[in-house]
């Protein structure tokens, strides 16, 4: 049973299990959250959630514990029945968020050693080592993911059903950068930018998970929404801290209720291309945000730019800045 119980605990994390029940907490540090308490009736936050410990402790009733004990507690059950209810909740496509950890971590092992990869950043105008660190930044050189991996013991199967390599084996990533997705601490897929001939962008199958980053903005009474992650990451390093990135101009469901969940004014900053995908997306998604109460406004880049090239070309922060004041509803 104890092994169950841990086996279950990386699986499925206590703050996920609350996201899941639309617990609303807000960050407070870097791996804590706070919020109502789902335990007793409260008007003030006293409830406590230390992701970094998996646990939780409320202030106002005195309760605390790991996720089973939540559950013993919200839904008056004992230990036996918490953990087989838990137990039945709906299982990644893969046990997955391991794999994908170890993944985004070799490949950040990676960077540094391929100057192509490093070149193809400062060519996207990302440079900041710190930033480059915060972000998980990595590079797949190709070829070298499946024997790393499996040295670790997980078998070919999981890293094919996962997505990692291709039906022949081979690694699926290659002459990539790659950027984790998290939701939560777990990390949920991972996109990677070719540096090379190869199709653009890529993401491994299964969800994308929510805005990036969402928890660092939600906060927010602004947040400029963008497109693509080279065009976050040139925002984040420009000093922009209330920016979140959709991974393309259609937002799946979550991403859509994170936007309108709060009161906030959202400034898409979507590209403009010459098809004027990027701006009809823009305008739908404006539509759609207003009939939530949301006030949505279009930033209006130079003709043919995306935030990325507006940096990489130039521009700098007091120039977007003042982009972002312009937009458009
Ligand atoms: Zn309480």
């Amino acid at each position: 049973m104890g092994e169950d119980v841990e086996a279950l605990k990386r699986r499925l994390s206590l703050i996920e299990y609350l996201w899941q029940c639309n617990w609303k907490g807000s960050p407070v540090g870097r791996s804590e959250f706070v919020g109502l308490c789902p335990l007793h009736e409260e008007t003030k936050p006293s409830f406590y959630v230390n992701t970094r410990k998996d646990v939780f402790y409320c202030h106002g009733c005195g309760q605390g514990g790991d996720l089973i004990r939540f559950v013993e507690l919200s839904r008056h059950l004992s230990f036996r029945q918490s953990f087989a209810c838990l137990d039945l909740q709906p299982r990644p496509a893969v046990d997955s968020a391991a794999v994908l950890e170890q993944a985004a971590t070799f490949y950040q092992q990676q960077l540094d050693h391929y100057p192509e990869a490093m070149r193809y950043l400062n060519r996207r105008g990302v440079h900041d080592p710190a930033l480059i660190r915060e972000l998980e930044i990595g590079y797949a050189p190709g070829g070298s993911l499946r024997r790393h991996l499996t040295a670790q013991g997980h078998s070919f199967d999981l890293l094919r059903q996962g997505g990692l390599l291709n039906v022949n084996g081979s690694d699926a990533f290659y002459q990539r950068i790659v950027f984790p997705l998290r939701q939560g601490e777990h990390v949920v897929n991972l996109y990677g930018r070719s540096i090379g001939a190869a199709f653009a962008h890529r993401f491994l199958p299964g969800i994308k998970g929510g805005l990036y980053a969402w928890e660092k903005v939600r906060h927010y009474p602004e947040v400029i929404v963008v497109e693509g992650l080279f065009d976050y990451a040139v925002l984040r390093q420009a000093g922009f801290q209330n920016v979140t990135c959709s991974l393309g101009t259609h937002l799946n469901t979550d991403q859509f209720r994170q936007l309108y969940d709060g009161s906030r004014t959202v400034h898409l900053a979507f590209d403009v291309d010459a098809n004027q995908g990027g701006q009809l997306a823009a305008d739908q998604l404006a539509h759609r945000l207003g009939a939530h109460g949301i006030t949505a406004r279009r930033v209006l880049l130079p003709e043919g730019q995306d935030p990325n090239s507006f940096f990489v070309q130039g521009g700098d922060a007091r120039q977007f800045q003042s982009l972002v004041e312009a937009a458009q509803s």
